[in-house]
């Protein structure tokens, strides 16, 4: 499945707020966004002064912000969203619960990387296992018991090495458990809203896909 490969700062600047894409950098003053809060292009710095938006862009720009937050393409997204939509429960809690449970994403949670961009490198080359068995498939799903782990001989990269001190300190969301020295961690129940610390409004998606 393909994934974005431009410039991602622009990403930020273009939704109007920080989605902490590119790790620790998002957290320093080098922040393209905190030095230029404003969209990308000539007409940026103009934009900032835009009149009101319709409802169309509103519900656009809260889709695009999810597909970008989780590096999901448009067809991924709404293959997503036609499965969030066909399980019982609200669609757009679902759809962030079928987005929370990619393997990237887990691996981004636990803290064995600094963005999802990197976790999910970290899945494709083969560092992560689930359940004992290498998986290198950045959207597979994870479900309740699974154990998510950085392979054993991975752990002897530096990378990884310099990351075990760091991985004490690091604070998960209720749903997951991180063992630190082992590098792993288990999925203790399906994440729900109110563990999906991300500022959107998916209510948004869903009335854009039903238009
Ligand atoms: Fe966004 Fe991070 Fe770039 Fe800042 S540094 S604009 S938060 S990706």
């Amino acid at each position: 499945m393909g994934r974005y490969r431009g410039p991602v700062c622009r990403l930020c600047r273009r939704e109007g707020i920080k989605l902490y894409l590119k790790g620790e950098r998002c957290y320093t003053p080098k922040c393209a966004f905190e030095r230029r809060p404003y969209p990308p292009g000539i007409h940026g710095p103009e934009a900032r002064f835009q009149r009101r938006q319709s409802d169309y862009a509103l519900q656009l720009r809260e889709k695009q912000k999810v597909k970008r937050i989780y590096g999901v393409l448009e067809r991924q997204f709404r293959r997503y969203f036609e499965e969030a939509s066909r399980r019982k429960g609200v669609t757009g809690a679902m759809l962030l619960t079928i987005l929370e449970t990619r393997l990237d994403n887990v691996v981004y949670r636990l803290g064995f990387a600094d963005s999802r961009a990197q976790a999910r490198q970290l899945v494709r080359h083969g560092h992560i296992e689930v359940n004992g068995r290498k998986v290198n498939i950045p959207s597979y799903r994870v479900k309740p018991g699974d154990i998510i782990k950085v392979r054993e001989r991975s752990r002897k990269n530096a990378f990884f090495r310099e990351r075990v001190d760091r991985l004490a300190e690091k604070q998960v969301p209720d749903w997951l458990e991180l063992d630190p020295v082992n590098m792993a961690g288990r999925v203790l129940t399906l994440p729900q809203r109110h563990h999906i610390d991300i500022p959107i409004n998916e209510q948004l998606i869903v009335e854009f896909y039903s238009r």
